[in-house]
């Protein structure tokens, strides 16, 4: 069944209104399929990435179910709770909750690691409608009893593929634990691997299965292409394709912090101004970056994998994996920043010869090559203090250190 409009899934008036002045007209699949049954109270288990509309569909029932609850929150409670695995989608999932709650009175908070704990006590002592949080501040701050999750009725585990991903796992267990049996849980993750499978069928009630394909979203709108390229030499090329007017906002990914770090050092010998978000950067540094780059100040952002989880910034032109990742689902991940909101938009993936693997892998889950720009791997000048051109077949000198593939690189955050 195909809903055309909000009004005909039932939400209350007030929701309506903000929706209204947001300019959503038209629910999206995963709003069409998850809303009815939220509001109906079933428990869910969300299959979606980031670009389907999925924060939504989960926050516009939970603003619903409390303004009919129109219970009060008790000083050091919380009535819901939404986890999510990074800074950054808490916070994203936070502006959401203002915009969509705006003619409501909720208060939430949000309580993450890499920022002062004492205002996220104090707010957590008035008690919170809302509270969003990265799990290890959150068990930290109840370990010192700030808040109780004991009268909380609504628990949403947003990407939880990444919660594992990131080692979350376990603090999501004792979390879930701390709150009442008879709650509203959701889980929404872009993949379902088998521990997060088992962990579905712990803290989910007799669930509702929604999907959206990872697949769909992504990758038909955009058009992906391979330049087979040596690791030492992917630094110059970077900065040659960058030179395109084109680019106008461009993501480039990488694998580790440090290459990150490296990538940004390199374009600004070459005048080109990009900066790094990852996990060793402040959380103010990375908020600001993060909001020059949404404004249109900042053309180049040099992200991980973790760290731009469940980035939404509109207009994105361009993707470049400045690495292929190990794992085909992130390179969907990546992809997945540009051509968002019906625009068209390109994906260019940098690849050494002993990352053929990782591209077949990705085009094996794709179900498609990816268009190599070159009839043969394209030729390369030789960056500067680099060793011997690699032979074909044979890994290049820069990517003799690179771990195995498969293995999940935690510290790549
Ligand atoms: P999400 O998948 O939750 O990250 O949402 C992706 C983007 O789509 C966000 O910028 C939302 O503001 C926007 N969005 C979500 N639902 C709708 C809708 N029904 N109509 C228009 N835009 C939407």
């Amino acid at each position: 069944m195909t809903v055309s409009n909000f009004a005909d899934l039932g939400l209350s008036d007030r929701l309506l209104r903000a929706l209204d002045d947001a300019q959503y007209k038209t629910p999206t699949p995963i709003q069409q399929q998850a809303i009815p049954l939220l509001l109906d109270g079933k428990d869910i288990l969300g299959i979606a990435q980031t670009g389907t509309g999925k924060t939504a569909a989960f926050t516009l029932p939970l603003l619903h179910h409390l303004e009919a609850d129109g219970d009060r929150t008790k000083p050091g409670s919380t009535r819901a709770l939404v986890l999510a695995p990074t800074r950054e989608l808490a916070l994203q999932i936070s502006d959401s909750i203002k915009t969509y709650g705006r003619h409501q009175r909720v208060r939430q908070a949000v309580v993450m690691g890499g920022v002062s704990k004492r205002p996220q006590v104090e707010t957590l002592r008035r008690g919170v409608d809302i509270l969003i949080a990265t799990p290890g501040r959150l068990l930290d701050l109840i370990n010192q009893r700030c808040t109780t999750l004991s009268e909380c009725k609504y628990l949403i585990l947003d990407e939880a593929d990444r919660m594992f991903d990131m080692g979350f796992i376990r603090d999501v267990r004792k979390i879930s634990a701390m709150l009442p049996k008879d709650r509203q849980t959701l889980l929404f993750s872009a993949t379902m691997p088998a521990e997060v499978a088992v962990l579905a069928g712990e803290v989910l009630n007799r669930p509702e299965r929604v999907q959206i394909a990872a697949k769909t979203v992504a990758v038909e709108r955009i058009e992906q292409r391979v330049h087979h390229i040596a690791a030492v030499a992917k630094r110059a090329h970077l900065a040659k394709l960058l030179e395109s007017p084109d680019m106008a906002k461009v993501i480039v990914f990488t694998r580790t912090k440090h290459r990150a770090d490296q990538v940004v050092k390199h374009l600004a010998r070459t005048s080109i101004v990009a900066e790094a978000i990852h996990g060793n950067k402040s959380q103010n540094a990375r908020q600001r970056a993060l909001a020059n780059f949404k404004k249109g100040r900042l053309r180049i952002l040099v992200a991980t994998d973790i760290a731009s989880r469940g980035i939404d910034v509109d207009d994105v032109t361009h993707v470049i994996n400045f690495e292929l990742p190990n794992e085909p689902e992130s390179y969907v991940h990546r992809i997945g920043r540009t051509a968002r909101a019906g625009a068209a938009g390109i994906a260019i993936s940098l690849c050494d010869p002993a990352e053929l693997s990782h591209l077949r892998a990705i085009e094996r889950l794709i179900k498609r090559p990816l268009k190599v720009v070159g009839e043969k791997p394209v030729e390369f000048k030789q960056a500067p203090g680099s060793q011997a051109k690699p032979r074909p077949g044979k890994p290049a000198s820069g990517s003799r250190r690179r771990r195995r593939p498969g293995r999940t690189d935690r510290r790549a955050a």
